[in-house]
């Protein structure tokens, strides 16, 4: 079992995932602080929960990014993944790190990722995902 989104700050009165909040307690359900994102990739965070990663290692983002093979919020647990799509999905709006809601939402299950970061200073820090297991998208 994992945390989940359980004992995490609410906004609005939803749990804000661990990597929409930033550092001095500032919660943002539809961005995804830079700062964790990267702190997800080098210590092998979960996104959603902030605990160590194990596999497989879960994505979750639009149909769009699940295509390019480049998502905008961070690792997560398989568990973490799933609990978040059942809480958001549903209810539209902007969360999980997305400024629009995607009209589908995919996870993504991987062996393993790569961290991309900009090539522009400034810009936002992508996850390749890079052994994919399997894809399943919910409307
Ligand atoms: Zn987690």
């Amino acid at each position: 079992m994992t945390a989940g989104l359980a004992g995490r700050p609410e906004s609005g009165g939803l749990p804000v995932p661990f990597a929409c909040e930033d550092d001095d307690g500032a919660l943002d359900h539809a961005a995804v602080v830079k700062r964790r994102a990267i702190r997800c990739a080098l210590s092998r965070i979960c996104g959603i929960c902030g605990e160590t990663l194990t596999r497989p290692i879960a994505f979750i983002g639009s149909s769009e990014e699940a295509e390019a093979g480049s998502f905008d919020f961070p690792p997560t647990h398989l568990e973490c993944a799933r609990e978040a799509l059942d809480l958001f999905a549903p209810i539209g709006g902007r969360h999980l790190g997305h400024s629009e809601p995607p009209l589908t939402w995919a996870l993504v299950t991987t062996g393993g990722f790569d961290l991309v970061r900009p090539t522009r200073r400034g810009d936002k820090v992508t996850f390749h995902p890079n052994s994919i297991l399997d894809t399943e998208l919910t409307d």
